[in-house]
């Protein structure tokens, strides 16, 4: 399947310069939509993960139907202040100013492999700052899966600890 012919490609949104990938058009397709969970589930399965950890938001619209295929559970990954029980952040510094990424502290056993999946790579800043998460509450990071990858960003040279695959690559 061409995944790429699924995804509208918009200049200069949300700021001139960055071609921005929309996957509701791919999202939208059910055909299209199954096939690439399905592709993503045929790569995730042989790294036997007990739980497939989604960063908000796209990230659950990915990790979670992954998650279902494969029978296992599904961690969500906020925003700060979405998450009701104790939970552990992690800060990482953006171009301008910085972000932070929450978990639920009891969500993952220590020890417990996890596969974070997510919408796209551009920078890593997102993947590394969540695979810190992960590292900090014990979990063993087993690999990361994405739909996209912007592969002139070089995001993979911050993931080089991790197996890293994408269905789609934009240069
Ligand atoms: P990064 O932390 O730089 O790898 O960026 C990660 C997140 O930013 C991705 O999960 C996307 O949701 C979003 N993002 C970054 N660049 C783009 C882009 N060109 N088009 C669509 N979403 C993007």
């Amino acid at each position: 399947m061409k995944f790429n012919e699924h995804i509208r490609v918009i200049a200069d949104f949300p700021k001139e310069g960055i071609s921005y990938k929309d996957i509701t058009t791919l999202l939208k397709n059910g055909d299209v939509y199954r096939a690439a969970v399905n592709e993503m589930v045929e790569k995730i399965k042989p790294w036997k993960p007990e739980v497939i950890v989604g960063p908000e938001a796209r990230g659950f619209l990915l990790g979670a139907p992954v998650a279902y295929a494969l029978g296992i559970g599904f961690v969500p990954v906020r925003k700060p202040g979405k998450l009701p029980a104790r939970t552990i952040s992690e800060t990482y510094a953006l171009e301008y100013g910085s972000d932070t990424l929450e978990v639920h502290a009891d969500a993952i056993h220590s020890g417990e492999r996890i596969v974070v999946v997510d919408d796209l790579l551009a920078t890593g800043g997102t993947m590394a700052a969540t695979a810190n998460l992960m590292r900090k509450i014990g979990a063993d990071v087993v690999g990361m899966g994405f739909l996209i990858e912007l592969t002139f960003l070089k995001g993979r040279e911050k993931l080089v600890d991790y197996p890293v695959f994408s269905l789609v690559e934009y240069e």
